[in-house]
């Protein structure tokens, strides 16, 4: 992936985050306060914004894409949802490399082996800022599996575009799985056992995000 395949990820989470706001909202209506539809539409709005229509420089590496992406997260975004997807896609973008000479390779190629690293650096930044678990009811529910099957695929030398398909297919089982479960963080850990039987809305989402990735990345 180079850094116009990172822009089209952005922009096209973007479109899918758009196009599901209702249901964004409806989740999170049923066990939080209803605004992570709008959070994130605004979010990854202001992340196109902030890496299209040369908001970069030209010869912009992939990792900076993503820094950018998440500091426009960072700074447009509220609730819980914002900070957690911002230092997300910051921690992955820095992963990469933001500087025109410390990337993978040659600076402007991302392989399946770097994805992966910055996929394991924005869960590992999630986790440490929310300090969530698996099977807490929130976007790591999905996230943790995406980057697990993601490992794994590569481990049997799958190539990137079937690496990122595990990952979104395991991000989209592991939103699903979230239904069951009682929350434990997050607004909707209120809740207590009225949590159980409804998707985590930031499972959703993380799911829609690592779709969007693999629709652009060719095997979606
Ligand atoms: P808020 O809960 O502040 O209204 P959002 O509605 O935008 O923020 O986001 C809610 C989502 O954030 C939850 O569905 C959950 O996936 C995620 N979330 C909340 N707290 C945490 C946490 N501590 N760790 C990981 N994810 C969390
Ligand atoms: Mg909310």
């Amino acid at each position: 992936m180079n850094a116009a395949d990172m822009t089209s990820w952005i922009r096209h989470a973007a479109e899918l985050v758009t196009a599901d706001v209702d249901r964004l909202t409806r989740l999170d209506s049923a066990i939080g306060d209803g605004d992570h539809g709008h959070n994130l539409d605004r979010g990854f709005r202001a992340a196109t914004e902030a890496v299209s229509g040369g908001a970069l420089p030209a010869d912009a590496p992939p990792g900076k894409v993503l820094v950018a992406a998440g500091l426009a997260i960072l700074s447009k975004t509220g609730g819980a949802s914002g900070p957690l997807y911002g230092t997300a896609l910051r921690r992955a973008g820095k992963a990469l490399g933001d500087s025109a000479s410390d990337g993978p390779s040659d600076g402007t190629e991302v392989d399946a082996a770097a994805l992966g690293t910055a996929l394991r650096a924005a869960l590992d930044s999630v986790q440490n800022l929310g300090k969530a678990a698996e099977g807490d009811k929130t976007m790591v529910d999905a996230l943790a599996p995406a980057v697990a099957a993601y490992e794994t695929a590569l481990a049997d030398g799958s190539g990137l575009a079937a690496c990122v398909r595990a990952a979104a297919d395991a991000a989209a089982a592991g939103a699903e799985a979230t239904v069951p479960m009682q929350a434990r963080k997050g607004r909707a850990s209120y809740l207590g056992s009225r949590s159980v039987g409804h998707m985590d809305p930031g499972a959703a989402s993380t799911a829609l995000i690592l779709r969007a990735l693999a629709d652009v990345t060719g095997e979606g």
